[in-house]
């Protein structure tokens, strides 16, 4: 029977919360046990899907064509567990789900309530789609106090009685902040944290603390006789220089040791395997050099909204032995300035995914620079979309070439795309449909074609890669473009949709439909981003 760890924050957001449940996951996996995280996420929004990069950063794909909260790529990331649908909730879906049964008449005249029927609309979710797991892990977005959050700390707190001690674990993520003027750590933030997580009816059992420097030992007793906990459960959770190094830390401060303890656990004890991380870290630490890679984006101002792609690029650096530098770059510098004096230096180039109009000209240059100066080109979704367009205009001479996504255009080289087959079944949009949920989501096989630059990158025929896009190259062009040097190396497997494109007269330049990045792992890199990162490393000698 699975046992269940809650994860709730407090005193400010952004404490690492997502990282450091992410880390606990790998720790338990460490001792041989089955996790699974799941994230209870207290906004309205249905998912994130619809949000603004800007408002909440990047939206993570699951296999099963889910649109979730990033800290989903962090669990998966650390534990390899592939997330899924099942593993994300917010109040917008626990609300959806309600209403749509009271519609039906399901609550048989019952007046609808908060409490019961939301809290048990969100117990049945954190124990919905559970097999074999030892310990499942679900972290309260938001920060303890906020009236978004509530339900979920409510039905939380129901579920500990429910489930007993023996089953449920509540941990509290909690900031000690150094007071300069003072000279001082303080405490009082995290008691009155947890002070308001206990008249919620909820008592920590661990807390984590960060903090910038060392807490004292004293101040780490005082912290549990003020907030009801044992000290030994008071852990300090200290910054890091990399993420990757936050297990270890974590370790090191006995927070995995103190959860088996809560639990009983025969290996209380004993020490985690934790080599692959030791490996990790040391090549994070210790590497043979370093490379430049340019990613030209849109949201280059908040950096959460291309978190796989950043940390896929580590990952590129670790399966080479280097560190990865990285350039952000607003891609509408490109439409006022030449790239020369931005692009010359670096490594290879980056076009990420992306939507609209806005800075897709500066794109396309960037991609010109790329091609037109044999730098490592990486497209990837609308990167991808943009490397076609310059193929179009600059080696098949389709002058107008564009994408229907900025409006109507004479020559659609990328269009809506209208039509395509899940499984069995085949799914339709048109314009008018809603934006939520509508994209050609999650998993979907791709076929490689021989003698491709894929084809060896990945070492098989076929592969399955996560996507998220409306639009797509139109095959209609295919032949032409084909004629003028770019290869279509990828396609559906029924042949209609094209899914990678590389130009084999070039050092290093592929363009993918999907994004590889969310399936990169620092234990286990995705080959595209460590050809690419090898491609880079070439260039760095070159340069
Ligand atoms: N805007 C493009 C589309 O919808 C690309 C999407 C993306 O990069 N994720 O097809």
């Amino acid at each position: 029977m699975s046992r269940f760890i809650f994860i709730t924050g407090g005193v400010v957001s952004s404490l690492g919360k997502g990282l450091a449940s992410a880390s606990l996951a790998a720790l338990l996996q460490a001792r041989g046990y089955k996790v699974r995280l799941r994230k209870l996420d207290p906004y309205l929004n249905v998912d994130p899907g619809t949000m603004s990069p800007y408002q909440h950063g990047e939206v993570y794909v699951t296999d099963d064509g889910a649109e979730t909260d990033l800290d989903l790529g962090h669990y998966e990331r650390f534990s390899g567990v592939p997330a899924r649908k099942s593993d994300n909730v917010t109040t917008g879906q626990i609300y959806m789900d309600v209403l749509t049964r009271e519609r039906r008449g399901d609550y048989l005249g019952a007046t609808i309530q908060v409490v019961p029927h939301v809290t048990d609309a969100i117990k049945t979710f954190v124990r919905s789609d559970l097999t074999d797991e030892d310990f499942v892990l679900c972290e309260i977005g938001g920060t303890v106090g906020d009236i978004e959050s509530l339900p979920f700390l409510e039905a939380i707190r129901q579920l500990g009685n429910e489930l007993g001690r023996e089953r449920a674990l509540f941990i509290h993520v909690t900031l000690v902040p150094y007071i300069a003027a003072a000279g001082e750590q303080k405490t009082k933030p995290t008691q009155h944290s947890v002070k308001e997580l206990q008249s919620v009816g909820i008592q920590p059992d661990i807390l984590l603390c960060r903090a910038e420097r060392e807490i004292p030992v004293d101040q780490r007793r005082k912290i549990g006789l003020f907030c009801n906990i044992r000290p030994e459960a008071v852990i300090q959770a200290l910054d890091v220089a990399s993420i990757y190094d936050v297990p270890l830390s974590y370790s090191a401060q006995g927070f995995d040791g103190e959860v088996c303890r809560h639990f009983n656990l025969p290996d209380m004890e004993e020490k985690p395997n934790l080599a692959r991380w030791e490996e990790i870290s040391r090549i994070v630490h210790q590497p043979e050099g370093t490379v430049r890679i340019a990613v030209v984006g849109k949201y280059t101002s908040l950096l959460d909204s291309y978190k796989s792609l950043a940390e896929a690029l580590a990952h590129g650096g670790i399966s080479n032995n280097v560190k990865v530098e990285l350039d952000w770059i607003d891609s509408e510098i490109f439409e006022r300035e030449d790239a020369v004096s931005y692009l010359e230096d670096v490594h290879g180039i980056l076009v990420p995914g992306g939507f609209g109009e806005r800075g897709a000209e500066g794109k396309i240059s960037a991609v010109t620079f790329a091609r037109e100066h044999n730098v490592p080109y990486f497209g990837i979704c609308f990167g991808m979309q943009m490397a076609v367009i310059e193929s179009a205009r600059n080696l098949a001479g389709i002058k107008g070439a564009g994408s229907t996504e900025f409006g109507p255009c004479d020559e659609p080289v990328v269009g809506l795309l209208t039509e395509w087959v899940r499984g069995n079944v085949k799914e339709t949009r048109d314009a008018d449909d809603d934006l939520g949920g509508t994209m050609r989501l999650g998993a979907y096989d791709c076929t490689l074609a021989p003698e491709t630059q894929v084809r060896e990158i990945y070492g098989a025929d076929d592969i399955s890669e996560r996507h998220r896009h409306r639009y797509e190259v139109n095959i209609n062009y295919m032949d032409r473009l084909e004629q003028s040097g770019l290869r279509f190396s990828g396609m559906s497997p029924n042949g209609e949709l094209p899914e990678i494109v590389e130009l084999p007269t070039h050092p290093w330049f592929v363009g993918v439909q999907f994004h590889p990045e969310l399936k990169s792992k620092p234990f286990d890199p995705h080959p595209l981003f460590t050809s690419f990162i090898g491609a880079a490393v070439e260039q760095s000698r070159l340069v």
